[in-house]
């Protein structure tokens, strides 16, 4: 092929690929259109479901295949909102009180946007010296929140899961451990912690590992001295006992495990303690909240999640370790084809500190609400939760036939409604299914050995005095019709 031909052919490629750099008006009208759902979408939530059923359950997206040929905006946006933005779940409702809510606050939204066009490379110092050193300042509040000292580091993560997953092999590595320890080695938790920590140990290669369930107390809580005592036996049998995952805040009943109490044991005893605050890490902006987890600063490492406690949209967690270096020793690996890139390391890069390499610069996404609206409100929007939680304790608490748990320790509670005849636990999920049909509010439920619990579960930033006395009165409706 002449040298002419091979030009004509690559320009005739380039006609073709300039479309992906759309022009100043077609962006433009890209991000009307995009602005104008948004807004339509928020200024119709009050009037939206927090849970909604239908019968195909989105299943019409499969109408749009990607192919050669582009589809237009329009086509597009009425697919989203027909059968992605109704169906199931939806988590910005202010009358969502199911799981963990949160709400995605708006700013967290365009800084998202901000850090996809600007695409500045937030995994190395060298790439993007300002966005990692945003990231940093985000972790470095946080680690002031709950009281780690100056040579803590940490990394921002898509959400909690990772961040435990973090923490866990941070303690491992630490540990120096030999796989052929891995059966002696023994993890201590409860049977309330999340799930995902049990995948972190399978994950983490640990899977051999003993995992003690330690006893609770009648509020759901570690028992320290059951603790002790399983550590002491243990090590008369030999094992090689690892690292505690406590939690702060346990995502089914709001449980907050004695954080000092274990922290005096892992001190003791020479183990590897993890804080799991992934729900309850910001009530640490609060004071009852400081009270309740006091001693969470002594931990080695913990999980914090902004997508839960900050209220920003989801895809943002936070491990947190209050020796850096370990993090960094358990984390970080170079590649020939990155030795520019050590040419500025000033501050600890995200890639030093996690499994991640190319990674969205997440870090705009908290910084730019927190610079934006300040501290203040965050820290009165979880005031509010705490107290909000007790009074729909209280309400609950009077109203006929229903049995509450414990006096909430941060925004969850659980109760059930007791039949003077009949199965509980059948009526209690005919409530839940009650509520899911009539899709107003929405609240999940659990089971404590074999007994059906409903419980309320108060984080999105949207919930105030007039949704909790709606979830209330449609708790009470709920159990009328029934
Ligand atoms: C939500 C939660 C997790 C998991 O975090 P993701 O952000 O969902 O990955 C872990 N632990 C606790 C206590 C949680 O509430």
């Amino acid at each position: 092929m002449g040298r002419n031909n091979m030009k004509s052919r690559i320009k005739n490629l380039e006609r073709q690929a300039r479309i992906l750099e759309m022009d100043g008006a077609d962006r433009s009208e890209l991000l009307n259109k995009a602005r104008n759902y948004t807004e339509h979408f928020l200024n119709t939530l009050s009037e939206k479901p927090a849970y909604v059923d239908t019968p195909d359950k989105g299943r019409e997206v499969y109408k749009l295949p990607i192919e050669e040929a582009p589809h237009p905006l329009s086509d597009l946006l009425e697919l989203l909102e027909s059968e992605v933005d109704t169906p199931g779940l939806n988590p910005t409702a202010p009358t969502h009180a199911g799981y963990i809510p949160g709400g995605g606050v708006y700013p967290s939204a365009v800084a998202d946007f901000l850090a996809a066009v600007t695409n500045r490379y937030a995994g190395v110092f060298f790439s993007s010296p300002g966005a990692v050193r945003i990231e940093n300042i985000c972790i470095r509040w946080m680690c002031d929140l709950i009281g780690y000292p100056g040579k803590a580091a940490g990394n921002l993560t898509s959400g909690g899961s990772l961040a435990n997953l973090i923490g866990m092999v941070t303690a491992r590595d630490e540990a120096g451990i030999r796989a052929k320890d891995f059966h002696r080695s023994v993890i201590y938790t409860t049977r309330q912690v999340h799930h995902c920590v049990i995948k972190a140990i399978k994950f983490s290669g640990l899977q051999e590992a003993a995992v003690r369930e330690v006893a609770m107390d009648d509020r759901y809580r570690m028992k320290p001295a059951a603790l002790e005592k399983q550590i002491e036996s243990d090590k008369r049998e030999g094992l090689i006992p690892l690292m505690i995952f406590a939690s702060a805040g346990t995502t089914d009943l709001g449980a907050v495990d004695p954080l000092d109490d274990i922290a005096d044991l892992a001190e003791k005893h020479k183990l590897w303690f993890h804080v799991d605050a992934a729900y309850g890490g910001f009530f640490m902006l609060t004071e009852h909240g400081k009270k309740v987890m006091k001693g969470m600063e002594r931990s080695d490492s913990l999980t914090i999640d902004p997508h839960k406690g900050l209220f920003l949209p989801y895809g943002l967690g936070a491990v947190l370790v209050r020796n850096g270096r370990k993090l960094y020793d358990s984390q970080h690996m170079t590649a020939n084809y990155l030795q520019d890139t050590l040419k500025a390391t000033e501050e600890y890069s995200p890639a030093d500190l996690s499994p991640e390499l190319s990674k969205h610069f997440r870090g705009l996404r908290m910084w730019l609400p927190l610079q934006l609206l300040g501290v203040a409100p965050f820290r009165a929007a979880l005031e509010e939760k705490l107290q909000l939680t007790r009074y729909c304790y209280r309400r609950l608490s009077d109203m006929p036939g229903i049995e509450v748990g414990p006096e909430p320790e941060l925004s969850i509670l659980f109760f059930r409604y007791l039949p003077e005849h009949g199965d509980p636990n059948a009526l209690n999920k005919a409530i839940v299914d009650y509520i899911h049909r009539d899709g107003r509010i929405f609240l999940s439920s659990t089971h404590i050995s074999g007994t059906i619990y409903l419980r309320l579960a108060l984080l999105n930033f949207r919930t105030h005095l007039k949704e909790a006395e709606l979830i209330l009165d449609i708790i009470e409706e709920a159990i009328e019709q029934l």
